[in-house]
């Protein structure tokens, strides 16, 4: 059956989905939806016979209808490759009762890989189908991860340009020099003055700016976002949710249709969507466990029902997740209105105004599957040193905000039930605050010596995506105002007004 997509703000608009990935955001700035989420038409028990190639053509080809099976099936085999340094591509380790989803073994070792590593494909392919003309321009706003794994993905692929804002001392020492180490010629990156939130707003206002879409079109270039609004990076992200669940039942951890619970590191909500969506096209998963650093703001939306971004900005251990609009919620919040796009404008709308909205009582009942946490930094810190401790398994700052809200929710609740964290990065990219959570005197030791110091003791191998930047050359220093983000791109693509 054919599956559509609309905006999350406008019902009229039906586009493919090879369309909805060109275009990454609707023109009225919502978000792109399926008409509806379909169900998995393979059994668990079939599933947990494959491999996560095969797994992700099981799901992706529901969602991306317009793709055919061959088009599909050779974007998957170029992404899930060698580039992977582990044949599973999304390995379960247990430790301490839970079974973390190390979602970390692509190219710059966060989750990010896992669906930036096909939205490339997903995106070329796209463009062939529908006949564009123009070259893509990729503009993205990163709080770190995102920024690496796009530059990566999209690096030196045939028609397509790629820029990067990141919020300049918003990121760790790492990823930075992941970033601005970058090769490629059609890669650019560059450093904002301002937070994530203002460099994801400055990109969302060049794609809303009608003017500036048509100076671009005439000079043979049009937009397009790797950021986790587009659904080509949504969908890839079910794959491992339903791949985790089948890998338990392979290995007889659960039974067949058991449920299990999910716990997600959470920002701009584009992970725990996946597993929302995974969910309602027949996973079964009991709670949606949603887990935030100290910017607590969708903690509180599950508390209280109300969505209130007006509050002091906080850099945490875990930057990727520090955010206050968290993007991707505006699916769940289309969703949960009865798929009301208007109820959904409205509310988008009072966030631009006033920054807050409260949903109904009839919408907060349908939420009773999440569960919300947060962790502060000391807990988040204590989280990695008992783990550490009790195992001599080693989790980055993100993982461990979700397994520090995952052991005080299975203590206040007595729930039991067979838990899967999202484990979303190595510990090698945030190597200072993981070492110094284990030991505060690491702080003496430099990035390098450090990283040394987590392998030896954790007793794993560095990446390759570090060994990469130890000596590499910086190639990008451009820094700018968030007033000037249109000029940068401007600037790279040689366009004058
Ligand atoms: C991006 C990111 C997150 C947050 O994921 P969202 O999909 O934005 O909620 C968590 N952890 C890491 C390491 C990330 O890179």
């Amino acid at each position: 059956m054919a599956i559509y997509y609309s905006s999350t703000r406008n019902a009229k608009e039906h586009l493919t989905a090879s369309q909805a990935i060109l275009k990454g955001l609707a023109d009225d700035g919502g978000l792109f939806v399926p008409n509806e989420i379909p169900a998995l038409d393979v059994s668990l028990k079939d599933l947990a016979g494959m491999s996560y190639q095969q797994t992700a053509f099981e799901v992706m080809k529901l969602f991306l209808t317009d793709f055919t099976e061959e088009e599909l099936k050779a974007c998957i085999g170029r992404a899930y490759d060698s580039k992977f340094d582990t044949e599973e591509i999304a390995p379960l380790v247990e430790a301490k009762g839970a079974y973390y989803l190390e979602l970390f073994h692509g190219a710059t070792i966060a989750f990010k890989d896992m669906a930036l590593s096909i939205l490339p494909h997903l995106l070329t392919t796209a463009a062939r189908k529908n006949d564009v003309k123009n070259e893509i321009v990729i503009l993205t706003a990163t709080s770190g991860d995102t920024g690496k794994a796009a530059l990566s993905g999209f690096a030196d692929v045939e028609g397509t340009k790629i820029i990067v804002f990141y919020p300049k001392g918003g990121v760790s020492p790492i990823q930075e020099q992941q970033m601005v180490t970058q090769r490629g010629e059609n890669t650019c990156v560059v450093g904002i003055r301002g937070n994530f939130d203002q460099a994801q707003t400055g990109v969302k206002q060049m794609f809303n700016d009608r003017a500036f879409r048509a100076l671009l079109d005439a000079n043979g270039y049009q937009l397009s976002s790797a950021n986790s609004i587009n659904i080509g990076r949504l969908v890839p992200q079910i794959v491992y949710y339903v791949y985790a669940y089948a890998k338990l039942l392979k290995e007889g951890v659960i039974a067949d249709k058991e449920p299990i619970n999910v716990v997600v590191p959470t920002g701009n909500f584009g992970n725990i969507l996946a597993a929302f969506y995974a969910k309602n096209m027949g996973l079964p998963i009991a709670k949606l466990i949603c887990a935030s650093n100290e910017n607590k703001v969708l903690y509180d939306f599950f508390e209280s029902g109300t969505y209130d971004k007006n509050r002091e900005f906080i850099l945490t251990s875990s930057p990727s997740m520090d955010i206050l609009i968290s993007s991707n919620l505006e699916r769940l919040i289309y969703h949960i209105a009865g798929n009301d796009a208007d109820k959904n404008a409205d509310l988008m709308k009072a966030l631009g105004v006033n920054g807050a909205y409260s949903i109904t009582p009839e919408m907060k009942k349908k939420l009773a599957d999440f569960a919300g946490g947060f962790a502060t930094e000391a807990q988040t810190a204590e989280t990695i040193r008992t783990l550490y401790d009790e195992t001599g398994y080693i989790i980055d700052t993100h993982t461990a905000v979700a397994a520090s809200v995952y052991n005080r929710y299975r203590e206040a609740e007595g729930d039991a039930a067979k838990t899967v964290i999202a484990s979303t990065a190595s510990p090698f990219k945030f190597t200072r605050s993981v070492m110094t959570a284990i030991d505060p005197s690491y702080d003496e030791l430099g990035d390098f010596k450090l990283v040394d110091e987590l392998s030896r003791i954790g007793n794993v191998k560095v990446p390759q995506a570090i060994e990469e930047i130890r000596n590499a050359p910086v190639l990008h220093d451009h820094l700018c105002s968030v007033e000037d983000m249109s000029v940068a791109v401007k600037e790279f693509l040689a366009i004058e007004d």
